[in-house]
């Protein structure tokens, strides 16, 4: 089974009297080449459930799988917590936070690097994944002479770099105007069929919601899925 796979997740935090449960008995199931949408109030659980997925913090119950790994399981939970986010998962924030002493090429460059690849393989990956996303005439830059919509694409090359079955996207288009939001999402979802990625894009952002052909509500902890519009992407 690629994708994600989430059954039956909590999590409490705390104990007896103070005890909060950020998530009960969520299931989300993202396949390959999927883009799925998480939408919530303040304060349902959306960043537990990241936290959960990107393997920050342990679940209390439930099963998790990403690509063919079963990262949790009840009791049972995987040890290198570090290699699994390095192998398994890209993360794509708000802000890109690239590394400002490096330039566009090992910014991206430093997770295959990292993961034990050779610099000059590290470095044509880097480039194939900039020109895929358009940057590659920027690849020599420092981050500082990058516009905001450039800095926001390298973050996404860094993020598909290594090649992760799964990706995490926690509001990645909030800073932008509409037309880069549209394309933020244009780029995830054909990188998402390209390389057979799962992706979750949690969001507010009332420009890219009609975007998604699949979305996951949470409320109080509780998920619910509702077919989308996906208009754009049909
Ligand atoms: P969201 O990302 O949707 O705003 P969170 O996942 O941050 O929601 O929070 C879900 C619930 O869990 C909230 O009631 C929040 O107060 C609680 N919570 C989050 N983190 C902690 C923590 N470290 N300790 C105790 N309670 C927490
Ligand atoms: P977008 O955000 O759509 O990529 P902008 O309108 O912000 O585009 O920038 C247009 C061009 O100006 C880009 O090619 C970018 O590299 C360049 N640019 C923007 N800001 C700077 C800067 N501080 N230093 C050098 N070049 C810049």
């Amino acid at each position: 089974a690629k994708g994600i796979h989430i059954e039956g997740l909590s999590k409490r935090y705390g104990e007896r009297d103070t005890a909060v449960l950020a998530l009960k008995n969520v299931n989300m199931q993202v396949a390959p080449g999927e883009v799925v949408g998480l939408i919530g109030p303040s304060g349902s659980g959306k960043s537990t459930l990241l936290k959960c997925l990107g393997a920050v913090i342990d679940p209390t119950a439930g099963r998790m799988v990403l690509g063919n790994e079963v990262i949790f399981d009840d009791e049972w939970k995987v040890r290198d917590l570090r290699a699994l986010r390095r192998d398994k998962i890209g993360f794509v924030f708000q802000a890109p936070y690239l590394i400002p002493f490096l330039d566009v090429t090992d910014n991206v460059a430093l997770l295959p690097m990292l993961a034990g690849a050779g610099n000059d393989d590290a470095r044509k990956r880097a480039l194939e994944l900039l020109t895929a996303l358009d940057v590659q005439h920027r690849a020599k830059a420092m981050p500082s002479q990058l516009s905001g919509g450039e800095q926001q694409r390298v973050a996404i090359a860094r993020g598909l770099v290594n090649r992760p079955p799964v990706i995490l996207a926690d509001e990645p288009t909030a800073p932008l105007d509409s037309v880069r939001a549209m394309s933020v999402i244009r780029i995830l979802n054909d990188m998402a069929r390209r390389f057979e990625t799962a992706v979750i894009v949690v969001t507010h952002d009332e420009k890219i919601i009609p975007t998604f052909k699949r979305i996951y509500h949470i409320r109080d902890g509780v998920t619910h899925e509702e077919a989308g519009e996906g208009r754009s992407f049909e």
